[in-house]
C-alpha cells in the first residue's frame, strides 16, 4: 500500500483486505481467527516508525495495538478502538460473495464493511499517517498519546478483546478518550431523500451511551408423557409458547428520557407526528409512521425483552417435561436487576408457578458526558462536512466496546460521518444483514473526519 495515496484511497484498500480476512466470530472460542487481520495490519504499519504489539489471550484471537507517543506528558490520550471480527454470513442469502470485498458501482460489499471495518480501516490509516509524520523533523506532533487498537471478539462479548485487554493490559489500551463504532448517521431531510430530492442534513448521530443488558433463562417445568395421547398433559413446550406470547405482548411503559426528544426534533417531522412521538401514551401507536426507524424509536424509549433461544424436547414421541427460554433484555437507564425480575413475574402471571426465572447477568446502561473537548471537536467537524449540522447525541439500543471504557469512567463515543444517502434506519438494517455494504464516499468522509477530530483534540 502506498503511503503517498490520499487517506481515503488507503482506507478503501485496507478495508477490502480486512473483509477478505473473513474473521467470522460465531461465539466459539476458536472462531474469529483475528490473527489474520492482525497480520494484515502489522504489514500495514511496517516502516511507519511504530511497532505494533499483538496480544493473543487465546490462540489466534489476536488484537493489535499501536501507540503514537505524544509530546506532553499528562496531556489527554485518545484511543481509536476498532473491532476486526465480524458476524457470520450465509453466502446463499447474498447476491455477492460476502468475503470477496467486491466493489460494485460506488459501493464496497462484504460482511463487516459497515460493522465496523470501514472505521477500523480509517483509524489505521489516520494513525499510520500521524506516525509517519511524527518521524520527520518538521512533521506535526500530537500533544497526547494516540492509540490505535484493532480488537478481537467484540461480536461475542469481548472476552478475548477489549474486556480482556482492559482487565489484563490496560497499559496498552486504556485512554482518557475513546472513539469507536455506531455513530455517523445523517439525520434530517429524510422525506426529501425518499423522493430523491436534495436533502438538508440537520445533525449527525454521535453515540454517547448504550442501554443496559441483562440475560435471563426461563426454565419451564411440565410433566413428560407419551406423545400418542396428549390430552390433558402438561407439555413444557406448550407452557413455554404461552410464556413467550405473554412476554411479547407485555407492554412496558414508554420512558421518553432526554435524548429521544432531541432526535425527534432533528428529524424535522410534521408537528403532530413529532408531538405524538414524544408522548409516552401515544408513541407506540405512532411507530408505524416512522418506517425503518421504528425499531430504534421503540428501543430508545422502552426496556425490551426478546425471547431468542427456545428449547424443548428431544424425542418425537415424548411430551417434553422441560423447556427453556433465553431472554435478551435491554434496559433503560435507572432500571435495576430486581426491576427486571419483577417485570418478568408480572408478565408471566399465574404461569410463574411452572416457571423458574434463572440467571442474574446484569450490566447497567452507560452514558458519557457531552461536556467534553472530544464532543466539541466532533461537533466542529460535523459542521464542516454538513454546514449547519450539529452532533446529535443518542443512546444505542445495542452494546459495543465503549461500555467497558465507560465502566472505567472514560469518555467514549461512537463516531463516523456517513454520506447523505444514509439514514440511521438504513444503517441499522444493513448491519448484520445480507448484502452489507458501504459507499466509498462514506469511507472517504469518515477517514477525513477522524483525522480532523484527532488533530483538534491532540494537536
Ligand atoms: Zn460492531
Amino acid at each position: 500500500m502506498n503511503p503517498a495515496q490520499n487517506l481515503g484511497e488507503q482506507a478503501i484498500e485496507l478495508l477490502a483486505e480486512l473483509v477478505r480476512s473473513a474473521c467470522t466470530n460465531n461465539g466459539a472460542p476458536d472462531s474469529g481467527q483475528e490473527i489474520r487481520s492482525a497480520d494484515v495490519l502489522s504489514r500495514f504499519f511496517a516502516g511507519s516508525g511504530v511497532i505494533p504489539e499483538i496480544v493473543e489471550p487465546h490462540p489466534s484471537r489476536a488484537s493489535l495495538i499501536v501507540r503514537i507517543a505524544g509530546t506532553e506528558p499528562g496531556a489527554p490520550s485518545l484511543a481509536l478502538v476498532g473491532h476486526i471480527d465480524v458476524v457470520p454470513a450465509l453466502a446463499d442469502d447474498w447476491s455477492v460473495d460476502p468475503f470477496a470485498a467486491e466493489i460494485i458501482g460506488d459501493e464496497l460489499f462484504g460482511r463487516g464493511t459497515l460493522d465496523m471495518l470501514y472505521l477500523t480501516a480509517s483509524y489505521a490509516v489516520v494513525a499510520r499517517a500521524l506516525a509517519v509524520a511524527a518521524q520527520s523533523p518538521n512533521g506535526p506532533r500530537l500533544r497526547g498519546d494516540l492509540i490505535f487498537a484493532a480488537v478481537a471478539d467484540e461480536e461475542a462479548g469481548s472476552r478475548f478483546g477489549v474486556q480482556w485487554l482492559l482487565a489484563n493490559r490496560p497499559d496498552l489500551i486504556d485512554a482518557d478518550f475513546v472513539l469507536t463504532e455506531s455513530g455517523g448517521a445523517p439525520v434530517g431531510g429524510e422525506a426529501a431523500l425518499a423522493q430523491n430530492t436534495p436533502r438538508t442534513v440537520s445533525a449527525v448521530t454521535v453515540t454517547v451511551g448504550e442501554k443496559g443488558l441483562a440475560r435471563r433463562r426461563l426454565v419451564v417445568h411440565g410433566v413428560p408423557g407419551h406423545g400418542s395421547a396428549p390430552w390433558g398433559s402438561r407439555n413444557a413446550a406448550v407452557i413455554a409458547a404461552e410464556a413467550i406470547s405473554r412476554i411479547t405482548r407485555f407492554a412496558l411503559p414508554a420512558e421518553i428520557g432526554d435524548y429521544w426528544p432531541r432526535y425527534v426534533h432533528a428529524l424535522g417531522l410534521p408537528t403532530d407526528l413529532g408531538a405524538r412521538l414524544i408522548a409516552p401514551n401515544a408513541i407506540v401507536a405512532a411507530l408505524g409512521e416512522l418506517g425503518d426507524l421504528a425499531g430504534y424509536a421503540h428501543a430508545a424509549t422502552h426496556t425490551t425483552i426478546s425471547p431468542n433461544v427456545v428449547r424443548a424436547g428431544d424425542a418425537i414421541n415424548v411430551i417434553p417435561g422441560l423447556a427453556t427460554i433465553d431472554l435478551d433484555i435491554r434496559h433503560l437507564p435507572g432500571v435495576s436487576a430486581e426491576d427486571i425480575d419483577r417485570m418478568l413475574r408480572e408478565a408471566l402471571g399465574e404461569l410463574s408457578e411452572h416457571i423458574e426465572i434463572t440467571g442474574d447477568s446484569f450490566s447497567p446502561a452507560n452514558v458519557s458526558s457531552m461536556d467534553t473537548a472530544l464532543f466539541e471537536a466532533i461537533s466542529e467537524v460535523i459542521g464542516l462536512v454538513y454546514p449547519g449540522a450539529r452532533a446529535l447525541p443518542i443512546i444505542a439500543a445495542g452494546g459495543s466496546d465503549a461500555r467497558f471504557y465507560r465502566e472505567r469512567n472514560r469518555t467514549a463515543y461512537g463516531f463516523s460521518i456517513l454520506s447523505d444517502r444514509w439514514t440511521y434506519g438504513m444503517f441499522r438494517t444493513l448491519i448484520h444483514g445480507n448484502d452489507e455494504r458501504i459507499d466509498l464516499a462514506s469511507v472517504r468522509l469518515t477517514v477525513e473526519a477522524i483525522d480532523a477530530v484527532v488533530r483538534r483534540l491532540l494537536g
